[in-house]
């Protein structure tokens, strides 16, 4: 069997009703053939869990759609090596409600998916936009991530990573940008119970950012299409010397 077009496979965190799911399947049916494997609920902030202690299952929802009870990576893990059953040529998580820029990106189930998909062996695209997105907002970052796939695809991605990419409302061009910093205030908001009992929400907190004309969050703020490489080897390589020099005990004396 020859594939002329490209096998897709389509992922998300915010759930298999979300409408930038749909609307990214939409984009890329035609391209490419799209299988769209999500999580049967919304699983942001669920990072790159992947479920080990509970069983998981698979419903087929239509010709090419399926939800598992799991995390994005758990999709797309059961997507390639069951669902599939081949490797795709590409895969591509979103489209986010709601930025992934700097840090949130290390929570960022969107990320996972398309992190898991990278480290699986297919290159790899995390798509978000801003949080209240309407149809019309979707249908531009998924024109985004058409013309993403289309370049990945004809180009190919020589590193060990994935492109994160953010999409803001009337994108006036691209950037290529790097990972922002935030500054991190405290987010926490504590509440009784009607039984007097304490509890929390986390993330209360406004985003604020470290100034930085080269990050991603400046891109968006300018109006632009971030495009930040992010590498799956987490190693700082630079660091090595530094703590290469504490002296620690070799391998071969003990401690
Ligand atoms: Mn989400």
């Amino acid at each position: 069997m020859t594939h002329t077009r490209p096998r897709i496979l389509v992922t998300n965190d915010d759930g298999v009703r979300a409408p930038g799911l749909k609307a990214l399947a939409r984009a890329l049916t035609g391209f490419g053939e799209v299988t769209v494997v999500a999580p049967d609920r919304e699983q942001s902030g669920a990072s790159h869990a992947l479920t080990l202690r509970q069983p998981l299952r698979i419903e087929r929802l239509e010709s090419g759609w399926y939800s598992v009870d799991g995390t994005p990576t758990d999709c797309v893990n059961l997507a390639f090596f069951h669902i599939l059953k081949f490797t795709p040529e590409l895969v591509v998580s979103g489209i986010n409600a709601g930025y992934n820029l700097g840090e949130d990106t290390t929570y960022s189930g969107t990320v996972a998916g398309a992190l898991e998909g990278r480290i699986l062996g297919a290159p790899s695209l995390a798509l978000s936009t801003v949080a209240d997105a309407d149809e019309a907002q979707f249908a531009v970052a998924a024109t985004v991530a058409l013309r993403m796939s289309q370049e990945v695809l004809s180009r190919g991605l020589s590193f060990d990573g994935l492109l994160n990419i953010n999409v803001p409302r009337a994108p006036g061009g691209y950037r290529v940008t790097r990972q922002g910093r935030r500054v991190f205030r405290e987010g926490l908001l504590a509440r009784q119970d009607p039984k007097g009992r304490e509890y929390y929400w986390i993330g209360l907190a406004p985003s604020e950012w470290q100034p930085d004309p080269l990050a991603d969050h400046a891109a968006v703020a300018a109006g632009l299409v971030s495009v930040t490489p992010l590498h799956a080897d987490m190693t700082f390589h630079p660091a090595i010397p530094e703590i290469r020099d504490w002296g620690l005990p070799s391998e071969s004396a003990h401690p």
